[in-house]
């Protein structure tokens, strides 16, 4: 049968979208994958065999993943899709109830120039002057003020939102400009809460902004999202969304997830109405580094744009309580290959965070790669690694090194490294007779992250030679092997 396989796992299947294995079962059929697949295994268990649960199995748009996916049988016709998290009720058609309740809404009032600039709206029976109103009353945070939050931003700001708080704590780049609209060039090196505010004033000057220059942590995330009726997480890695979920879940606020990767995106309602929770679909984010972040695997531009949409339509339907909405479900998308689904899924008992007997009751301060279970036990020695000047002396005084670059092919593409040896990270165990341990190897990526991964998994294969890490990776290191691409060669 044919299974459709996210593009952040594809490194694990030859780069193929769609592989056919067989199996009478998906304990079958996962069995027999990793037969034909080796490198996948890495993907599905970890060291001590236990199931990561980042990965999700999907069986006819049905969560497979429970404690007996294993003997649960498949058809020819059935549709399987492997998904894992991205650095993100029951359904009803009976009318919703609101997020902005009557009392808030009966407090605002709509003068002449709002009735104009909201036309368009109040000619909609579902919408209507009630609708605007609560459009109008509610208070909305947007975590990120980047990709998706640009589209989502922009749309809440045209919507009628009255209060919008944008979290974010970092400046624009000019690489951010291909895909962040909310931004235009003279923004570079702003602070993106800053230009956003402006960006939203420019919209609509009457609606309240708050621009918080910051990042969200354990300490802040409650104090940041109180009082607010909904908040939309467009943040771009698992720390924050991590800690966004459990803030919002502990102080009942719903979250509207929106996630993308290359060319795939997922949207999906948390914390609404008894649905479940981040923690409760994706029980622990990917280890750091197994899959590529999306400031390391790319996007195509308008991809946030279509996610980010959604994830607004999804927030203005919950303050207005109308239609059917992704709380329960988790909305995928892929524009590569135009497929998207809506898969259910559910509120887990055992959830640390929503389950019938939570361990988790404030929000905890963790490091990634703590929760992910990757942190450098007690007696395991830490990587040790070179800057980019150490590394570019010891190449220019020929000290004996291999260089490992574990990037993957259309990444080397932008800019190689002279003289390196090419490994991507899911053919390194099975490739390590390549590696000499009588000389220095230095292990490169883009960032400097995925590389440490490199070196870890090559020493719990038992491989014994000196391994370096690329600090910073070839980021760090560009200039540099630009100035000299001629003669390392
Ligand atoms: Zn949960």
């Amino acid at each position: 049968m044919k299974i459709f396989i996210s593009a952040t796992l594809r490194s694990f299947f030859n780069r193929e979208h769609e592989i056919d294995v067989k199996g009478k079962t998906v304990g079958e059929l996962l069995e027999n994958i990793i037969k034909e697949y080796p490198d996948s295994k890495n993907a599905f268990y970890d060291e001590t065999g236990e199931r990561r649960g980042f990965i999700k199995l999907f069986v006819d748009g049905e969560d497979r993943t429970g404690r007996d996916y294993a003997v649960y049988s498949l058809s020819e016709k059935s549709k399987v899709l492997l998904l894992p998290v991205i650095a993100g009720g029951a359904p009803s058609l009976a009318q919703t109830e609101a997020l902005v309740s009557d009392e808030r809404r009966k407090e605002v009032e709509l003068d002449n120039t709002e009735i104009e600039r909201f036309n368009k709206h109040l000619l909609l029976r579902e919408i209507g002057v009630k609708g605007q109103k609560r459009i109008k009353a509610a208070k909305v945070v947007v975590v990120g003020a980047g990709a998706l939050g640009s589209a989502v931003i922009q749309y809440l700001a045209a919507a009628g939102v009255g209060t919008i708080k944008v979290i974010d704590s970092s400046a624009v780049a000019l690489e951010d400009l291909q895909s962040q609209v909310l931004h235009s060039l003279r923004d570079v090196k702003r602070p993106k809460s800053a230009s956003a505010r402006d960006s939203i004033r420019n919209i609509n000057r009457s609606i309240e902004v708050i621009a918080e220059n910051e990042d969200i942590s354990a300490d802040n995330a409650s104090e940041l999202i109180e009082d607010f009726d909904l908040v939309v997480d467009c943040s771009d890695n698992f720390k924050t969304r991590y800690t966004l979920n459990d803030a919002c879940i502990l102080n009942g606020i719903p979250v509207v997830f929106g996630a993308i990767y290359q060319f795939e995106g997922q949207v999906s309602i948390l914390g609404h109405n008894g649905g479940p929770c981040l923690r409760c679909v994706y029980p622990s984010p990917p280890p750091a580094g197994l899959v590529p972040s999306c400031a390391e695997g790319g996007t195509i531009s308008p991809l946030a744009g279509i996610v980010g949409s959604i994830q607004a339509n999804e927030a203005l339907k919950l303050i207005m309580g109308i239609g059917e909405h992704l709380s329960g479900k988790l909305l995928t998308v892929d524009t590569l290959y135009l497929n998207s689904s809506v898969l259910n899924v559910k509120r887990s008992c055992n959830c640390p965070l929503c389950g019938d007997t939570p361990t988790i009751t404030e929000v905890e301060t963790y490091d990634y790669e703590d929760f992910c279970g990757l942190k450098a036990k007690e007696d395991e020695v830490p990587v040790e690694g070179f800057t980019p000047e150490e590394l570019a002396k010891k190449i220019d005084a020929g000290e004996p090194l291999k260089i490992i670059d574990v990037r993957e092919p259309h990444e080397r593409a932008i800019l190689r490294f002279p003289g390196a040896v090419v490994i991507p990270i899911g053919q390194l165990v099975r490739r390590q007779k390549e590696l000499d341990p009588n000389i220095d190897t230095v292990f490169l990526c883009k960032q400097g992250k995925r590389s440490i991964l490199a070196i870890n998994t090559l020493r719990e294969a038992g491989y014994t030679g000196p391994m370096y890490n690329l600090k910073g990776g070839l980021d760090a290191m560009k200039d540099i092997v630009l100035a000299n691409e001629g003669g390392w060669l």
